[in-house]
């Protein structure tokens, strides 16, 4: 049944070299979350830089030995971090800020690891480096700060220390480096940095750098190094075809150098980067031929990469789905024509899936045998080598069928019946606040240890469910209490049956599984679960009614509903593939509508829609803004149409620079949208203002990610700057975000000046 190719056969019919296969890039915090645990313990100094070396060590050489096992031909080096690939770049070429002492001269292991973690999480007066979305994923790198007087220099040697220890384990690896254009594109300009000054204007100064640690590099026997250059698949990469050539000039040009490979991914890079490619003395150039279906065409358009090496990433290194053989082994066919000499590779590091299935026991065998994680890919990425190379048939068949489907006839006859109202509210509703400047939260209030606790004994089945309901309905209780006692006007319930805002929402869908140990990597330490989405959403009850209900039965002041919105839902998980976002955001609007309209009906009067990732779903070319906009609008409003005109619907974001999505917020058409404002100075509300936006606004007046207690004064001088920007009766009062990480030491006093604050800047109003 399956087609078998003989690609051999279909080429020139010279001997060609065989097909290799490699990843990008792998998983780095180990099975059990090896790296959290050490990096933990080592900065709360119960362990010692040597001991924080060794699990480290351990790490690296385990997944040199998985890869292997998976046959993967070859394998790269570097792709460990102790923090953050693009904070070991900095440090490696001596571009950090004057405010973080260097190490001693003697090179003191231990200084130099602190001053390494007070980089990505700051310390005494120090504060730490910014940290920010890589591209359109969720892990978080350092933005390196820049400025004309910084000197890039080689002043580490990470990445051959880890080539040869590498080597004396018997592994020859390819060192992987973050790219100079990547790395410049990405940091910013340091505060001191004289007005328009761009971090790109280092161009030259770093590339004699990587040229220095090239030759080292060589020097320590590497034949081949990957240079990851992800920034050519986003507008501002593609603009640059000339840095690109001057990279692969002044690197190419080098004369005892290892073999060069230049990797991009997270999209295609389009035609005239892949000339410059192809023209450059570059050796190898590694595409991204999954992201958006565009990679085989750019490569047609130059007529193929002719004696540069493709290394063709067909396998999806950002997706948990298992690669569909026969269709991969079609498409590398076609490449064989395209390119003298082939390596079979995935999409991009695989950092962004979780490493093994083989640790998930509890996942409904058809959805398992639909799937595949890190260890799985590696051995896809073999498997097709292979099938390549030997022209193997028949040993894949059978693991090649695309993965099943899971649809449900219900769900899909209720969306074809919605006509366009469903999408829309009046025009003219009743304005959402009784007075100016209304007071609320944005939800969580702070998960206590005990908390914590309780949750983690009742999933473990070691506190049974009502002992576990009273706890939270005495949490509710409290959080209720200290609103009251505060002051504040639209109370919250304070979320604290929630263990993530995805999370709590995916394990009680339809459609949505969730697994015990696929942790990946978003920041540092900090790992995250993400929830696969593998069929048609619906929602078999309520998910949060009987929590809200219950808070709002605890007082006569307004309770805010908490949902999360469809854009949110689906960017911290794991999607389908088989139908477009557009659909599978349309169904979880269609459950959330449900969630809405169960919410009224007990008696709730707010509504607050969280799409905290609005912005990060972005996609990273402006080409495709106002499709995605489109379906990410219209699944909200599906979402948030349907209650009445009298109920008042809330929306958050974690963010407050709007330039490119201004249209689309609006376009939402909350009654109330809360952001942070409180970092930027309220310029949104400014931007805002200009515009003569209508409805209301919450920027957040004091910003909930330090344990700082601001004052009345503070909060009341940018109430009175958003004032001045939008009409006080749009105006709402409330922190930057929610509450969750905060203790109850300084929230309650926080609070009490936000709202005291606002009820100053309301009497002078009011006159
Ligand atoms: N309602 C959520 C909370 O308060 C929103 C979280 C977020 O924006 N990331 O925790
Ligand atoms: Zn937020």
């Amino acid at each position: 049944m399956n087609p078998t190719p003989r690609p051999q056969a279909a080429s020139s019919g010279e001997s060609r070299p065989p097909v290799r296969s490699t990843v990008h890039g792998y998983p780095r915090i180990g099975p059990r979350r090896e790296l959290k645990r050490a990096s933990e313990s080592y900065w709360r100094g119960d362990t010692s830089a040597r001991e924080l070396d060794e699990v480290a060590a351990d790490l690296r050489l385990g997944v040199y030995a998985q890869l292997r096992e998976a046959g993967v031909d070859d394998i790269p080096s570097n792709t460990f971090s102790h923090y953050d690939h693009v904070l070991d770049t900095a440090v490696m070429f001596d571009l950090v800020p004057s405010r973080f002492a260097p190490p001693a001269a003697a090179r003191d292991r231990d200084e130099e690891l602190r001053r390494y973690f007070a980089l990505a999480r700051g310390e005494r007066g120090a504060p730490p480096l910014e940290m920010t979305k890589w591209f359109d994923t969720n892990y978080h790198y350092l933005v390196p700060e820049l400025s004309p007087s910084t000197r890039p220099r080689l002043v580490g040697d990470k990445p051959v220390a880890e080539f040869r220890e590498a080597a004396r384990a018997g592994f020859h690896t390819r060192p992987v480096l973050v790219g100079p254009l990547t790395f410049l594109l990405l940091a910013k300009a340091a505060d001191d940095a004289p007005e328009g000054w761009e971090p790109i204007e280092l161009l030259d100064q770093l590339l004699d750098a990587y040229a220095q640690l090239l030759s080292r590099l060589r020097e320590a026997g590497a034949t081949e190094v990957q240079l990851d250059e992800p920034v050519l698949a986003t507008d501002e990469g593609r603009a640059a075809p000339d840095h690109l050539e001057r990279v692969c000039q002044r690197l190419g040009s080098l004369t005892d150098r290892p073999a060069l490979l230049l990797c991009t991914y997270f999209g295609s890079v389009g035609a005239d980067a892949l000339r410059v490619l192809k023209e450059s003395p570059v050796e190898a150039v590694g595409l991204d031929l999954v992201t958006d279906g565009e990679g085989v065409d750019d490569l047609v358009r130059v007529c193929g990469l002719g004696a540069t090496r493709l290394v063709a990433g067909v396998v999806d290194g950002r997706n948990v789905w298992r690669t569909d053989v026969p269709a991969a082994v079609a498409t590398l066919g076609t490449l064989l024509a395209l390119a003298d000499e082939l390596t079979v590779s995935t999409s991009c590091p695989l950092l962004h899936v979780p490493l093994d299935l083989a640790a998930e026991t509890s996942l409904e065998p058809r959805l398992r045998e639909a799937l595949a994680f890190a260890r799985q890919k590696a051995e896809e990425v073999a498997l097709l080598g292979r099938v390549l190379s030997e022209g193997a048939g028949g040993e894949y068949a059978g693991k090649g069928v695309p993965a099943p489907s899971f649809t449900d006839a219900r769900v899909r006859a209720r969306l074809d019946a919605l006509g366009p109202r469903a999408y829309e509210r009046p025009r003219d509703r009743p304005a959402p606040a009784d007075k100016p400047l209304t007071t609320t939260t944005i939800g969580s209030f702070p998960q206590t240890a005990e908390l914590r606790r309780a949750r983690a004994a009742h999933r473990r089945g070691e506190l049974d469910g009502e002992a576990y309901e009273r706890l939270l309905r005495e949490e509710i209780d409290r959080v209720i209490a200290l609103q009251e006692d505060v002051g504040l006007d639209v109370l919250v319930h304070g979320e604290p049956e929630r263990n993530d805002m995805v999370q709590y929402f995916a394990e009680q869908l339809e459609g949505y599984a969730t697994t015990e140990h696929g942790w990946v990597q978003s920041y540092g330490s900090r790992c995250v679960r993400p929830p696969i989405l593998f069929g048609d959403v619906s929602r078999p009850g309520p998910m949060t009614v009987g929590w809200t209900a219950y808070a709002q039965s605890r007082t006569g002041k307004p309770v805010k509903g908490m949902l999360t919105g469809p854009v949110t839902m689906l960017a911290w998980s794991f999607v389908r593939t088989d139908q477009p976002l557009a659909e599978t955001a349309r169904q979880v609007g269609l459950a959330l509508r449900d969630e809405a309209a169960d919410l009224e009906r007990a008696g709730i009067r707010h509504i607050q829609v969280d799409e905290a990732a609005l912005r990060e779903l972005l996609p990273l070319r402006r080409e495709r803004h106002p499709e995605y906009l489109e379906w990410a609008v219209s699944s909200f409003r599906l979402a948030t149409s349907g209650v009445s005109p009298s109920t008042t619907i809330h929306t958050h974001m974690c963010y407050s620079e709007f330039g490119t999505i201004v249209d689309g917020i609006e376009a939402l058409d909350a009654d109330v949208t809360s952001v942070e404002a409180a970092r930027s100075r309220m310029e949104l509300v400014r931007d805002l203002g200009d515009r003569g936006y209508r409805r209301g606004i919450g920027p957040g007046v004091y910003d909930i990610h330090s344990p700082r207690v601001p004052s009345v004064a503070e909060i009341e001088a940018a109430l009175r700057l958003a004032a001045a920007h939008v009409d006080p009766a749009h105006l709402w009062v409330n922190p930057d975000c929610g509450l969750k990480t905060r203790g109850y030491a300084e929230v309650g006093q926080a609070l009490r000046n936000m709202v005291e604050a606002a009820r100053r800047v309301r009497a002078d109003l009011t006159g």
